[in-house]
């Protein structure tokens, strides 16, 4: 079964109530009615944090494409003082692309353009490549694809972006779809995370 229809077969038959998540009153109820234990993202099994695997043509999108929500409860999330802050990011630009006139590369690595980039400090406005930038995660665009943790990593990036389980997103399904199709066992099961109220109120999924 695709992982489309298995949202669909869930969502239908109610055998997870985590899956009635498709409005602000259903994602309230779903998450009183899955009120398990929280999942949390091994980053040394992990097979985009992991320090030694690098490459996009390795990169695990189960996160991205196993959560019964419609949009993933798994964000990619950048530590900024661990981050080189570099201009030409290998996990913000496509360094395999072409470059263009400016001698940056025409492509982007997020699908979702969930990355943005703002110069910061004193900036050389002559000088893309004397400035130092800031890339910040846009959780609303983010669906933890992880693209970008796998291009942030040795021997091209410091390793500062990671994977991480959005706590109040996520319906702490009692048995949490993208655990079951994680290929390193990664997805574990942790205690009970505190979930903030005002998220649970107010968000429309
Ligand atoms: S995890 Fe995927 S969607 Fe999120 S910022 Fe990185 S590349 Fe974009
Ligand atoms: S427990 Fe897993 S499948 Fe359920 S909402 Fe959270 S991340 Fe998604
Ligand atoms: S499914 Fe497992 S290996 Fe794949 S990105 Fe998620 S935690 Fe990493």
């Amino acid at each position: 079964m695709s992982d489309t229809n298995r949202r669909e077969f869930l969502q239908r038959t109610g055998q997870a109530a985590c899956a009635v998540a498709l409005g602000s009153t259903a994602i309230v109820l779903g998450r009183r009615a899955c009120a398990g234990d929280s999942w949390a993202i091994a980053p040394n099994k992990c097979i985009n944090i992991r320090l030694g695997v690098t490459g996009a043509d390795k990169v695990c999108e189960a996160c991205a494409t196993s959560c019964v929500l419609p949009l993933s409860a798994v964000r990619a999330v950048n530590e900024h003082s661990l981050c080189g802050r570099c201009c030409i990011c290998p996990a913000y630009f496509d360094v395999r692309s072409s470059m263009g006139p400016d001698g940056l590369p025409t492509k982007k690595v997020c699908p979702r353009d969930a990355i943005k980039r703002t110069v910061i400090g004193d900036v050389d406005a002559n000088d893309p490549l004397n400035n130092f930038y800031e890339y910040t995660i846009d959780e609303e665009l983010c669906n933890g694809c992880g693209r970008c943790v796998m291009e942030c990593k040795d021997p091209a990036g410091l390793g500062s972006i990671r994977l991480e389980v959005r706590y109040d997103r996520c319906l702490h399904c009692n048995q949490c779809t993208i655990a079951t199709h994680c290929p390193e066992d990664a997805y574990t099961r942790v205690g009970p995370q505190p979930r903030p109220a005002i998220a649970l109120e107010g968000e429309a999924g």
